[in-house]
């Protein structure tokens, strides 16, 4: 039996009719560029993350880059965020002229630990402050610690830029004084979220795509400008911009996607909570293998909630060996899995080296032991019950 990590195939046959139809409204109206597929787009993203604004962009490294852009970080700077994640979290960071600030993960989560977090701006305080934002990543479609994280954001007087690549629709909770949670979705908790709508997240295009959202007006105007070399009145620069336009092509496409993302979210989910059955039932689980832990489902009604949107769902084994191991064995039985990632941020040979030299243990360990199972919605009972199996054959087999 063959499992594909991915499969984008059986998404693309149910919705055909309705996405050529949407591509060809497109190509008949001849606006190619922004115009009202992009607009209705935003205006549909911002009200499913609960943000009054929300931009289009080429890409979700161009929604980051564009994030920093309009709040003028540059040479000098510095910006806080997590050394295990995507590269473009780091890059676009490197290509403004700012400096990446690390710390550690949490030793579960995957995603930034927020108390190293706090350590690092009151260090960096006290040598005069050159953070000048705070870039955590909801890491596989998992908030990271929102509430502490915004608090920090607040406390130092510095904007919170969420990379929300992984995670559109994760929720997150927030404990209210009052003993109620109210829960936020990701791209609405800080000043700017960023989405990616490359083919493999959760909303994917046809291509490249991304988002960026924010519940304020000017610095979305910024941003819009930004989007289109800096310039708000045509050929009348007041800042350095880009091209980072969302495709009208892509903005349709991802229209007819939106009103089934939940849908497919809960499919996800389903395939998570049946892998843990599974994984539990051939008693692998803890030891040899660590099932990804869900951080806010023990808050009262995560039932409810998106509170892992599982773009990934990403086990842990003992060591690098076994999981290079497990790997090649999973893929010569056919099954699709993959190394995010497998070499930290920190440690990436572009760096300064003076950004270079730092030891983040938990990072390292996840990059060394992590590896990331099929989990796309329309995976087939049977295909999980057979990449469980094949795990557990692995372990017998050692
Ligand atoms: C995918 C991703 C990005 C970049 O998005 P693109 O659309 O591919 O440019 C940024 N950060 C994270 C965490 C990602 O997973």
């Amino acid at each position: 039996m063959k499992v594909p990590l991915l499969d984008l195939k059986p998404q693309l046959e149910t919705l055909r009719p309705q996405l050529l139809e949407a591509l060809t409204r497109v190509l008949d109206s001849t606006g190619y560029i922004l115009g009202p597929e992009v607009a209705h787009l935003e205006t549909r993203i911002a009200a499913y993350c609960g943000t009054a604004h929300a931009v289009g962009l080429s890409s979700g490294t161009d929604a980051l880059l564009a994030a920093l852009m309009a709040l003028d970080i540059g040479p000098g700077d510095r910006v806080l965020t997590t050394p295990y994640s995507f590269f473009a979290t780091m890059g676009v960071v490197l290509r403004t002229g700012a400096l990446p600030v690390f710390v550690d993960i949490e030793a579960d989560s995957f995603n930034m630990d927020a108390s190293q977090a706090a350590e690092a701006l009151a260090a960096d305080r006290k040598q005069g402050g050159t953070i000048k934002a705070i870039l955590p990543v909801h890491l596989y479609g998992q908030c990271a610690d929102m509430p502490k994280l915004t608090a920090l954001a607040a406390e130092y007087g510095i904007p919170l830029i969420e990379d929300a690549a992984q995670a559109i629709g994760a929720e997150c909770p927030f404990p209210q004084a009052d003993g109620s949670v109210v829960w936020k979705r990701s791209g609405s908790m800080g000043l700017a979220g960023c989405f990616s709508f490359f083919p493999s997240k959760n909303l994917g295009g046809v291509g490249d795509g991304g988002m960026l959202t924010t519940p304020d007006a000017q610095y979305a105007e910024t941003v819009r400008s930004v989007r289109n070399h800096g310039a708000e009145t045509r050929y009348y620069h007041k800042r350095v911009g880009g091209n980072f336009r969302l495709d009208a092509l892509q903005a349709a496409v991802l229209t007819v996607k939106l009103d089934f993302l939940d849908t497919w979210h809960k499919k996800r989910a389903a395939n998570a909570a049946q892998y843990r059955k599974l994984f539990a039932e051939a008693g692998l689980v803890d030891n040899p293998v660590r099932l990804p832990k869900e951080v806010w489902a023990q808050v009262e009604g995560a039932e409810s909630h998106c509170h892992h949107s599982y773009n990934q769902f990403v086990i842990r084994v003992r060591n690098r060996a076994e999981r290079d191991a497990l790997r090649q064995f999973l893929l010569d039985h056919e099954i699709g899995c993959a190394i995010y990632y497998p070499l930290c941020l920190h440690q990436q040979e572009c760096l300064p080296e003076a950004v270079r030299g730092a030891h983040l243990p938990l990072a390292e360990a996840a990059a060394d032991t992590s590896l990331a199972l099929p989990i796309f919605p329309e995976l087939q009972p049977e295909q999980l019950v057979f990449v469980v199996e094949t795990v557990q054959k692995f372990y017998q087999e050692r």
